[in-house]
Order: C-alpha cells, then sequence, then structure tokens
C-alpha cells in the first residue's frame, strides 16, 4: 500500500473512534471536546485526501509516460526487425536487412549512430568515393540524412582517369 493510503487510513480510523466517544459521552463538556477533535481529525483527513488525489495524479503520468516509451521501443523494435549488424568491406558496421524494391532485392544499410538512438535511418548514396590507402581500393560512400555521418561501404570499381604528366 502507498505511504499516502496508510496515512489517510490511519486519520479515518481515529475519526471513527471520535464518533465512538462523542455516541458515548455522559456529559456536554465531553461531547464539546470530542466534537472540535472531531472537526479537526476531519480537516487532517481532507488534507490526506488531496494528497492522496496528488500522488495517483503523478503515478498516472507516470504509467502514461511508461506505456508511450514501451510504444516508442515496441515501434522501432518492429520497424528494425530482420537487421541484422553487418560489416562492410570497409569494415564500416552497419545494420543491414535485404529488401525487394521494385523487382530487384536491395540490401538497405541503416546508420549505426541513429540506431543507437532509436532513430532509424537509411543510409544513401552520395555518388562519391573514398580512396583506402591500405587496401588500395576505392570504396562507395553513404550518408546518413539524420546525423550527417559519412560511412565507406563497399568496394566500388572506380578507376581513377590516367592522366599523362607532360614534361617540358
Ligand atoms: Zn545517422
Amino acid at each position: 500500500m502507498i505511504a499516502e493510503l496508510s496515512a489517510a487510513m490511519a486519520a479515518l480510523k481515529e475519526t471513527a473512534g471520535l464518533v465512538k466517544v462523542i455516541s458515548s459521552a455522559k456529559t456536554d463538556a465531553e461531547i464539546k471536546a470530542a466534537t472540535f477533535e472531531l472537526q479537526s481529525k476531519l480537516i487532517t483527513l481532507q488534507s490526506d485526501c488531496f494528497t492522496l488525489g496528488d500522488a495517483v495524479r503523478s503515478r498516472d503520468e507516470e504509467v502514461m509516460l511508461l506505456k508511450a516509451k514501451i510504444a516508442e521501443f515496441e515501434d522501432f523494435k518492429a520497424q528494425t526487425e530482420g537487421y541484422v549488424l553487418n560489416q562492410l568491406e570497409s569494415g564500416t558496421l552497419v545494420y543491414t536487412k535485404n529488401q525487394t524494391v521494385g523487382d530487384a532485392e536491395v540490401a538497405v544499410h541503416l546508420c549505426p549512430n541513429c540506431h543507437s538512438k532509436r532513430v532509424i535511418s537509411i543510409l544513401q548514396p552520395t555518388g562519391d568515393t573514398a580512396y583506402d590507402a591500405h587496401t588500395n581500393k576505392y570504396l562507395h560512400q553513404s550518408r546518413c540524412h539524420g546525423c550527417n555521418s559519412i560511412f565507406s561501404m563497399n568496394i566500388s570499381n572506380y578507376s581513377p582517369p590516367s592522366f599523362t604528366i607532360s614534361s617540358y
């Protein structure tokens, strides 16, 4: 039982006890004293009820917040269903799922930064390449439009146009 409810129940019990005192009182003075105490107990009880109301309201708000969080979590879970952590040829880790787009099956990559913040953001190609000096290969580049990060993706068959250095 919550503390606020226990306090209200205790005040209620004391108030009921005072009614018994009044009904068995023998003198006017006894009745007056008990009535005065009864009034004061009723005021306490009223204040306890207000406190109880506040406690219930704050718990309702907490429940609503938690329900919204659960819904958000479940929504994210549903939308990321089937995505698995995947390492690309560049070494970049992304969340990937093969999806049918039109007639073709394409690998859809989600931004790992946004994913960790429970935001779904599909990586889009920039059209540029990144040169990897370690492998001497060019890599496709993708950008997350959610957090603006740029990622090196898989190996591209791009080769830079060869040009001759003219000597004078
Ligand atoms: Zn992102």
